[in-house]
């Protein structure tokens, strides 16, 4: 490594990044360009926490759905959770939902058009404050996201952890002195673009890349080793064992209201457990909570052993399903529903899985 390679100068990085958005960078997606803060925003909320490729038909559902912020604002909850399905993260929807509401009644409309008062609204923090007011605005406020943490922390050799106080800082202060502040919109998108599909987390393409020359994490050979995190990630194991009751035509099913992965969502009566248990446990579990009652019930079927990864847990059991002679007396706001209502209701991706499997083989009624 000649010294005169390092460290890059500031101001050359905006350029460089530049001159490949303009030469090379052939990402397509539907908002880029976009103007419209309330699909940009719509945009933005959707690939939070979700790959572009899978956010691609969310995004053009809900602008086909709700061209516009009060459409959105009107919607029934459910109508807009069984939209959302799938994506997971159901705050966000949530959030969703609620700013719509804010922005239709309170501003008649009309999104925010500072900074500050963008950050405000629920479900939007600085990253997504930057990127609405940058892409809608022009306004000069830099993103940092994992993509920008990343190309940062190669091109500059930085190994302060992305995830603490002072890491986050750092980085902040760095992209705020890098940003092109005359065409902010542009150079917010180019960072992440590069980002995504050149700086890549697994098989960067360093020896094409307009950085080679100058980037500290490619020529000292720690392109693997940067970005720093520092805390690991710890993984709570669940098991959620779902009792299908059935009733006549009908299946019980209820919203979880508390705050909990996939709160809002609807389920079958749960059990749930720190462990995996017996089928004779489980029953022996809901037959005192009163969900059903000796010798008035049979069970038809228990399902394969169903997993599902989420960030922070794993998600594992099973279907237990139960043919009832009488309703369960105490129903525990339960509602009862049939073959032709069930597709209403939405529902965590873990019991989509069972549920398509049954229905496709017309098994579950
Ligand atoms: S040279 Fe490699 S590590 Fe450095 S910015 Fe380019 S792609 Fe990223």
């Amino acid at each position: 490594m000649k010294k005169s390679d390092l460290p890059l100068p500031k101001n050359k990085f905006a350029p460089l990044l530049l001159k490949w958005n303009k030469e090379n960078n052939t990402r397509q997606m539907p908002w880029k360009g976009e103007k419209d803060p309330y699909k940009i925003w719509l945009s933005e909320i959707i690939l939070q926490q979700t790959r572009v490729e899978q956010g691609l038909s969310y995004y053009n559902n809900f602008i086909k759905t709700f061209p516009d912020v009060h459409k959105l604002a009107k919607a029934p909850d459910e109508k807009v959770f069984k939209l959302w399905e799938g994506l997971g993260y159901y705050t966000r929807c949530r959030n969703l939902l609620a700013t719509a509401r804010f922005i239709s009644k309170e501003r008649k409309g009309k999104f925010p058009s500072n900074y500050e008062d963008i950050k405000s609204l629920k479900g939007i923090g600085p990253y997504t404050a930057a990127a609405i007011s940058s892409f809608a605005f022009n306004l000069p406020h830099a993103v940092v996201d994992g993509n920008v943490f990343r190309v940062l922390a190669r091109v500059f050799g930085i190994a302060a952890a992305t995830d603490t106080t002072e890491g986050k800082k750092l980085f902040t202060s760095l992209a705020d002195d890098l940003l092109d502040k005359k065409q902010p919109g542009l150079y917010n998108q180019a960072i992440m673009d590069f980002g995504a599909v050149i700086c890549k987390p697994a098989a960067p393409l360093c020896t094409t890349c307009v950085f080679k020359k100058n980037c500290v994490a490619f020529l000292t050979n720690k392109v693997y080793d940067l970005p720093v995190k520092e805390k690991k990630i710890t993984i709570r194991k669940r098991w959620f064992y779902y009792l299908v009751l059935v009733y006549k035509n009908e299946i019980a099913i209820h919203q979880r209201t508390t705050k909990d992965i996939w709160q809002d969502l609807y389920q079958f009566p749960l059990i749930e457990a720190n462990t995996d248990m017996t089928v004779k446990n489980i029953l022996q579990q809901a037959t005192k909570k009163n969900w059903l009652v000796k010798s008035d019930y049979e069970v038809v079927s228990v399902s394969p052993l169903f997993k599902q990864q989420l960030s922070h847990q794993l998600i594992a059991g099973q279907f237990i399903r139960i043919q009832l002679k009488k309703q369960a007396k105490d129903n525990n706001g339960w509602v009862w529903v049939t073959k032709n209502k069930i597709a209403k209701y939405a529902f965590p991706q873990y019991i989509n899985q069972y549920l398509k499997e049954k229905l496709g083989q017309q098994s579950l009624f």
